[in-house]
């Protein structure tokens, strides 16, 4: 390797877990190197003019409620970086299709209560006994959650709540299934539709444990903190984050992919870029998918073998569909909410969400995909000019195709072909629901998995979650059995990606994760 000082720590990525553990490090005095494949920084946190140049797309994520709860993100004051959240006037949308009613998650819980009342008496109230048993557990819940595992702090929070008279109801509620939560709690379709809606951004069926939970804090952090964006775009929060690490110190460089992290005597001792340049560093932060870092980046022979074979059996997410449209109107819903919402599930029913979630792991494209749908421009009036609308919606497809539940054929190639039957089938559904739809589109995107993993290497097969959430996955079994923490079985290299606890989101949990062991690794090191 080159004769330079090595840096204190490398980080691989510059997603936003790469980028908060770089900022922490430099907050502790660290020399910090952030190397990005790619040419621009963010990661699945960009955003761009490429569909059309008058409207801003966010071309992954779009919608931030874990940042806005992270202890972390919100402890880095990205505010004096340029960063302002923006809200939609409603959180959450789903317009039920046989009543032609929409169900509204509103910031006021007060207001969500009074709308879902008027739907169906007793489902107001009932939302506010679940906003209710979110009040006692919320907090330490989503603070156990972003913890490293396991959260002794959180979780003793967590467990004198639990042990208060009621507390086992709660944790009994919180272990449901999606369906069986909404079938208990509510009377109505619009409640229903919500909690299962949320917990279907998961990919944790929605009859298994974990699903219920997952709809939970969705609908619940909406309800306290909203789904805000940031204004001018989902790449003003990556650009914050890469302002406050370089002004900390940080160097952040771009089309610079790292092919191998260099390890002697099971220790990382730096890495190798794809043209073969070696950089030396005393620690390595991995922002990457643990079956490129295992499976690729850390030489096999590096590894213990238990690592070697329980890799084989990491689970990706599912694959992903993304369509952006640039509108020359709003979208012309069949009839107008009350609230307009920053997010829209498309869905005909539970049922129907619950169908698709199966045909998705049974390897079948859905002929009736559920759809995430963001109205961008109704969220934060920057995207586009007035009277238009910056959206998008994404889907689920398989990650492995064994045929079309739909009469187009698909085949799961997700060449030219397939993503247009696939948009054209998506944008059907959103037709149906907001007629006319079509005829405002001035230009249209297609994202596949070819192309998502293109532009972030992390999204293999157009995964969005850094491997699947369900529960064989999760906590000490994540990414690994036997992980769930940042160390990895090589000295000094720490997983700070999605694939590590606590999963996908913006959050930053994984990035800090990896930062405070890797500033313990150093001080127990010096002892
Ligand atoms: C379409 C889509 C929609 C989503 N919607 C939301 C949402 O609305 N809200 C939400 O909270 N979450 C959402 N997510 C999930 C969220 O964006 C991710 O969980 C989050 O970005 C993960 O952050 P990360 O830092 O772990 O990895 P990433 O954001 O994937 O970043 C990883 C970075 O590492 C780089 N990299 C990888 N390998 C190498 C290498 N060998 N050398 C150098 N660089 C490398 C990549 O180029 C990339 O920049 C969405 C994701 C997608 C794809």
């Amino acid at each position: 390797m080159r004769d330079r000082a090595p840096w204190d720590a490398i980080v691989i990525g510059a997603g936003p877990n790469g980028l908060v553990a770089a900022n922490l490090l430099v907050d502790a005095g660290w020399s910090v190197l952030v190397l990005e494949a790619q040419a621009t920084p963010g990661g699945a946190v960009r955003s761009d003019r490429e569909v059309h140049s008058d409207f801003v797309h966010d071309t992954m994520s779009s919608f931030y409620p874990l940042a806005a709860v992270s202890p972390v993100v919100q402890g880095l004051g990205l505010d004096r970086f340029g960063l302002a959240w923006r809200h939609a006037p409603a959180v959450l949308g789903h317009l039920e299709p046989v009543s032609g009613e929409w169900a509204l998650v509103h910031r006021d819980r007060d207001v969500t209560a009074t709308l879902l009342e008027q739907l169906q008496p007793s489902d107001g109230e009932a939302w506010l006994a679940l906003c209710e048993l979110w009040n006692q557990v919320g907090e330490q819940l989503v603070g156990a959650l972003l913890s490293p595992f396991p959260p002794v702090r959180a979780g003793a929070g967590l467990l004198r709540r639990v042990a208060a008279p009621g507390g086992l109801d709660v944790v009994r509620s919180l272990l449901l299934p999606a369906l069986d939560l909404v079938n208990d709690r509510f009377t109505g379709p619009a409640p229903r539709l919500l909690v299962a809606g949320s917990a279907s951004h998961a990919d944790i069926p929605l009859d298994a444990p974990g699903s219920g939970l997952m709809g939970l804090v969705l609908t619940m952090m909406g309800q306290q903190v909203g789904w805000p964006v940031p204004e001018g775009g989902a790449g003003r929060l990556t650009d914050a984050l890469v302002q406050r690490a370089e002004s900390g110190g940080a160097t952040v460089r771009y089309s610079a992919e790292v092919r191998e992290v260099v390890v002697v005597d099971g220790r990382a001792v730096g890495v190798r870029l794809a043209d073969g340049e070696p950089i030396r560093a005393r620690a390595v932060l991995a922002d990457v998918i643990a079956s490129r870092l295992y499976g690729a980046l850390v030489p096999a022979d590096r590894l213990p073998r238990r690592t070697r074979r329980r890799i084989q059996h990491f689970r990706l997410d599912p694959s992903t569909v993304k369509v952006d449209w640039a509108l020359c109107g709003p979208v012309p819903w069949a009839r107008q909410p009350p609230h307009a919402p920053g997010t829209v599930h498309i869905a005909d029913s539970v049922t129907e969400m619950s169908q698709t979630a199966v045909q998705i792991q049974a390897g079948v494209v859905p002929s009736h995909p559920f759809l995430l749908f963001g109205q961008m421009t109704t969220t934060d009036p920057t995207r586009s000019s007035p009277g238009t609308e910056s959206a998008w919606a994404y889907t689920h497809v398989p990650q492995e195709t064994v045929g079309d539940a739909g009469p187009e054929g698909i085949l799961g190639s997700w060449d030219h072909a397939d993503l247009e039957r696939m948009a054209d089938r998506m944008q059907a559904r959103v037709e149906r629901l907001a007629p006319g739809f079509s005829s405002r589109i001035v230009a249209r995107r297609i994202l596949g998995p070819h192309e998502l993993e293109a532009r972030n290497a992390n999204l293999v097969g157009g995964a969005v979650n850094g491997g699947t959430a369900q529960l064989h996955q999760q906590l000490f079994l994540r990414p690994i059995p036997g992980t769930g923490r940042a160390e990895t079985p090589i000295r000094g290299l720490y997983l700070a990606s999605s694939s590590a606890h606590p999963g996908g989101g913006v959050h930053g949990a994984a990035g800090s994760n990896a930062a405070r062991a890797a500033l313990v690794g150093r001080r127990l090191r010096r002892t």
